[in-house]
């Protein structure tokens, strides 16, 4: 007998709108759709007439969930893997499941769709040719500080999830550890009626946030410049501040000589940090 397949299935992220034309032929098609929560999903499949029998599957049970998803396709039947928003495996539930399936010589196929991080990045206005996605931050503002700090040499624009219950106490954090300099970018409430995005200073991020309550409300993506390139010399916040300044005062290669002069930096560092800085 031949095995069925497992379909990872994106859905949309606010607008139900935004699902592909193969992701309801394969939710209609397959014989289980493993859902991260049964009655969240419902909503969306009844606004499809999809009535395919639906299995539990979350960050609590997927270990268990593992060996019944096994015997349902070593005897021939498909499943949809889907979760709550988006594309699963990215900050939620899978990776265990697929990583098994594939271990057991199962068909893995990506039905791809919406992914609030890719959504983010499109419309932020940062650098797109390299990122990182990072998730979540940790909720603990010392477990977050350093997460932070490990991410500070990082060249690629840095892409968070984050509740809006914190995302002012992570972008204080990220003026504190990675510096007042780097753009950041708030997306909130991609596809839906309040979608927002505003890019700019930490400060001028902040700002904006506490000028209305209503502005904190609902799903962020926070998307963080990433650190100037340079040629091995550590130029911090303040070194680029410096030359920033400087730079208004005189053209761009004096100034870098001019703080070269006063930090001991190499002057070619301090021009390529400048440039990447300006071109962020
Ligand atoms: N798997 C999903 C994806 O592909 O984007 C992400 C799931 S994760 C549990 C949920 C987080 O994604 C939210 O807390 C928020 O940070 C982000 N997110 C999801 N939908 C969003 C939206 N419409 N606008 C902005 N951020 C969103």
């Amino acid at each position: 007998m031949t095995t069925g397949i497992l379909y990872i299935v994106a859905t949309p992220i606010g607008n139900l709108n935004d699902i592909t034309l193969r992701a309801i032929e394969v939710l209609k098609q397959v014989d289980v759709i493993a859902a991260e929560d049964t009655r969240h999903s419902k909503k969306l499949l009844e606004h499809y007439g999809i009535d395919t029998r639906l299995m539990a599957v979350h960050d609590h049970n997927e270990n268990d969930r593992i060996q019944s998803l096994l015997g349902v396709l070593q005897g021939g039947a498909s499943v949809a893997l889907i979760s709550d928003a988006g594309t699963p495996l990215i900050s939620d539930p899978g990776f265990r499941v697929v990583r098994a399936m594939q271990q057991a010589g199962i068909e893995v196929v990506a039905i791809p769709g919406p992914c609030a991080a890719i959504a983010a990045l499109s419309i932020a206005g940062l650098p797109t040719d390299r990122f990182l996605f990072v998730g979540f931050l940790p909720a603990k503002q010392k477990a977050r500080q350093v997460a932070l700090e490990a991410l500070s040499a990082e060249q690629g624009t840095l892409v968070f999830y984050e509740s809006p219950k914190r995302i002012v106490s992570a972008l204080e954090d990220v003026a504190l550890v990675l510096g007042e300099v780097r753009v950041v970018s708030v997306v909130k409430e991609i596809t839906k009626a309040f979608e927002t995005v505003k890019t700019g200073s930490v400060q001028e991020a902040l700002a904006w946030l506490a000028e209305d309550e209503r502005h904190r409300r609902g799903e962020f993506v926070l998307l963080v410049q990433g650190a100037p390139a340079h040629s091995g010399a550590v130029i911090d916040a303040s070194t680029l501040r410096a030359l920033g300044l400087a730079s208004e005062y005189m053209p761009l290669k004096k100034a870098c000589a001019l703080v070269s002069e006063l930090t001991g930096l190499p002057k070619n560092a301090l021009y390529e940090a400048s440039l990447a800085q300006n071109k962020g």
